[in-house]
């Protein structure tokens, strides 16, 4: 059953794309991109935190970054963040759908949990957290109705938690963050575009400065967005650095735009 709900929310969000103009379909998949961006360096915000703020964490630390993204993005109540939860959660489900299913390719010893998984869970967290904003999310994902009765305790935990792991590096009255500095590295002509895209956008510099003006973080940090040949995005605490890669970004485009071949220039 589960299954069939995850095609209807892939349907719902991605298939259109390949139906409507092609100038729109390429808007979309870009926001699409930018979105899963947005959440991407939120959740290396949330390693941030932990190591720089050497928080207390039992269960996964990828979980905790995932609950602290999912945290951040509602609080933010932007449409920007709002559209960035509902990519996200989209793009997990696509995600699962496209690279996931295949069982020789799910790695059940990750330390992240499956990407169906995450989008349960961020799901969750939206619909406890913000039932006027995202309460058609738990119909649209197909979150049983038993597990929707738990989000919004669920929500209060997390919330409750956060906001003690927090309390201590609040910004404001003298309290400033050390200063976070934002690279786009030159991409090559394959990535020029989606360089271009997030570098234009400012997306990197904004997620930095809705942190900075919030919290304070004791140690400066960058985030340098490159290439990396592989699609991926990493917190490197020994050298203060949040690394975002053009694969990884161009790959959520493609994942809309081009599902067939999402993925198969970093590998080849
Ligand atoms: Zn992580």
């Amino acid at each position: 059953m589960h299954r069939f709900v995850i095609a209807a929310l892939v349907v719902a969000l991605a298939q259109p794309v390949s139906a409507i103009e092609p100038q729109a379909a390429v808007a979309e998949a870009e926001q699409f991109a930018i979105s899963n961006v947005i959440s991407t360096v939120y959740h290396e915000f949330g390693h941030v935190f932990i190591d720089q703020w050497a928080l207390p964490i039992l269960g996964r630390e990828e979980d905790a970054a995932d609950t602290i993204t999912t945290l951040l993005l509602l609080q933010a109540g932007t449409a920007e963040a709002d559209t960035a939860s509902r990519d996200t959660v989209a793009g997990y489900f696509l995600s699962f759908r496209l690279f996931g299913t295949v069982e020789e390719s799910t790695d059940f010893s990750d330390e992240h949990g499956l990407d169906v998984q995450r989008a349960y869970q961020m799901a969750c967290l939206l619909v406890g957290g913000g039932p006027d904003r995202f309460g058609d999310l738990a119909k649209e994902a197909g979150l049983d109705a038993d597990r929707v009765e738990t989000c919004t305790a669920e929500h209060e935990l997390a919330l409750r938690s956060w906001n003690a792991m927090a309390a201590p590096h609040l910004a404001g009255e003298g309290a400033e963050s050390a200063a976070v500095a934002v690279v786009y590295e030159e991409a090559t002509a394959d990535y020029q575009e989606i360089a271009s895209l997030l570098r234009t956008r400012g997306v990197l510099e904004g997620v930095a400065e809705a942190i900075t003006a919030q919290f304070v973080l004791p140690r400066a940090l960058t985030i340098r967005a490159h290439i990396c040949e592989e699609e991926n995005a990493y917190y490197y605490a020994d050298i203060d650095e949040i690394s975002i890669c053009y694969e990884y970004a161009q790959l959520y485009r493609d994942m809309l735009l081009d599902p067939d071949t999402a993925g198969m220039a970093a590998a080849e």
